[in-house]
């Protein structure tokens, strides 16, 4: 026996935080990402695939040394060089560095640019919380007009109902700019200095490096501070007003959505430093209070200079697709609709001499486009009929001596039973229609 059969015995199982997505439960997955290839389509996006590791750097970077995920949160590895890469955390800053290798600034119109893939995070697992979950994001670059934003959130609205979905609520707020935002940070620093007291060590240590964070912080103590801190959005310049008000006005133009209601969010902000002026989230009670948010997003005017492009403004969101499943798996109809496709025609051999014959017919079949199943293992007719009805197979169609040489099959519908005798090519079109 060789060494590693004596061995291993532990059973290897995924890692902690990541998940199979598994037949039954991943056509839900492939209408999601159908939806999203139609509908962004129609709003001029086109879909880019980056790596899923870059240089550590460029997150750093964007997102910020001293967010939650930088500092805590990514799988980084070094190479034999001594070379850092993480994996990705998040899809914009990718998106972005994409756009600034390949100059895709040099077309006139704003460029429009969407992903879907896996996302890495460190994080504790919990439901809706993954270490490896999957984001559908997009990015508008090139563009600061405030309807973008207004935009995105018609497309996003347009998506959920497509998927039947309801209950959401949009937020948002603006959380000003380079300009103004630096003597809103001061005052609310300032501000958590003398409530230290009242908060949690974590967001001890975030009022001073990132105190924008301790707005996010779901500690109660930390609540009770946070209800008396100052809002950003009455902090913020002219300039950002003014855009945060046209934001309101393209909302305004919208049709009335059942989807989705809107309001501002004082206390919103983001958790990437990138951010400047617009922040939303889209939240559903149904995800249960800590972990409600289903889409995040805002504006990142300044990113493409932070990772060494030139001065682009961008707009965008990512949304989780592990908790948009959570929510969509949660309707009837959705459940049943999208179960793993049964079989057309099962094609049951009555004995071994005949399973070349049903491969054969099988290839035929399924060039016309027919999902003829044989199953391989010689079993008994009865068996077959069995292992037909478990995989839920619509028709039924014995091979043997008999069909072959008279070129006539009986095709029992298993529904009813109800029988039919027909012609080779004539199968096809029974079963299809
Ligand atoms: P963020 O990039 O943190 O703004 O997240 C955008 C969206 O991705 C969130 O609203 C969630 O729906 C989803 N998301 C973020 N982190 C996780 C995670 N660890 N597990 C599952 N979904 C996540």
């Amino acid at each position: 026996m060789p060494l590693w059969l004596k061995t291993v015995t532990k059973k290897i199982q995924s890692i902690r935080g990541t998940h199979d997505i598994l037949p039954g439960s991943v056509e839900l997955w492939q209408r999601v990402e159908r939806t999203v290839h139609e509908l962004f389509a129609l709003y001029g996006y086109a879909e880019i695939r980056t790596p899923i590791f870059e240089d550590t750097e460029l997150f750093a970077r964007s997102i910020g040394a001293e967010t939650d995920i930088v500092r805590k949160e990514m799988y980084t590895l070094t190479d034999t060089k001594g070379k850092q890469f993480s994996l990705r955390p998040e899809g914009t800053a990718s998106v972005v560095r994409s756009y600034i290798e390949h100059s895709l600034y040099h077309d006139k119109a704003a460029k429009k640019l969407y992903y879907i893939g896996p996302m890495f995070r460190r994080e504790r697992p919990q439901k809706g919380r993954y270490r490896q979950f999957h984001q559908i994001g997009a990015e508008v670059l090139g563009s600061d007009h405030p309807a973008v934003e207004a935009e995105v959130v018609e497309m996003l609205e347009r998506f959920f109902s497509r998927l039947n979905l309801g209950g959401l609520r949009l937020l948002i707020n603006s959380v000003g700019c380079v300009k103004c935002r630096p003597a809103y940070l001061k005052r609310l620093r300032e501000d958590l200095a003398k409530k230290q007291a009242g908060l949690c060590p974590e967001c001890r240590h975030r009022s001073q490096s990132n105190a924008l964070r301790v707005f996010d912080c779901k500690v109660d103590s930390c609540q009770l501070v946070i209800d008396q801190l100052p809002s950003i959005v009455d902090h913020i310049c002219k300039d950002c007003r003014q855009h945060f008000e046209k934001f309101e006005h393209y909302l305004d133009f919208l049709p009335h959505s059942k989807t989705m209601t809107c309001r501002r969010e004082p206390r919103l902000v983001r958790g990437l430093d990138y951010y400047v002026r617009t922040a939303f989230e889209i939240v559903s009670d149904a995800l249960g209070p800590t972990q409600n948010a289903l889409v995040g997003g805002g504006r990142y005017d300044g990113l493409s200079e932070m990772v060494g492009g030139p001065p682009a403004k961008g707009f965008g969101f990512a949304l989780g697709m592990e908790r948009l499943i959570l929510l969509l798996s949660g309707q009837e109809d959705m459940r049943s609709r999208y179960k793993a496709p049964a079989p057309d025609l099962f094609l049951a051999y009555v004995e071994e001499l005949y399973l070349e014959k049903s491969l054969k017919l099988a290839q035929e079949l399924r060039g016309k486009g027919v999902f003829a199943y044989v199953d391989f293992e010689n079993r008994s007719l009865k068996a077959q009929t069995r292992l037909a009805h478990r995989l839920q197979a619509r028709y039924l169609c014995v091979v043997g001596e008999d069909e072959i040489e008279k070129g006539k099959f009986f095709l029992k519908r298993m529904e009813d039973g109800e029988q039919s005798l027909l012609s080779r090519e004539d199968i096809a079109t029974h079963v299809v229609l």
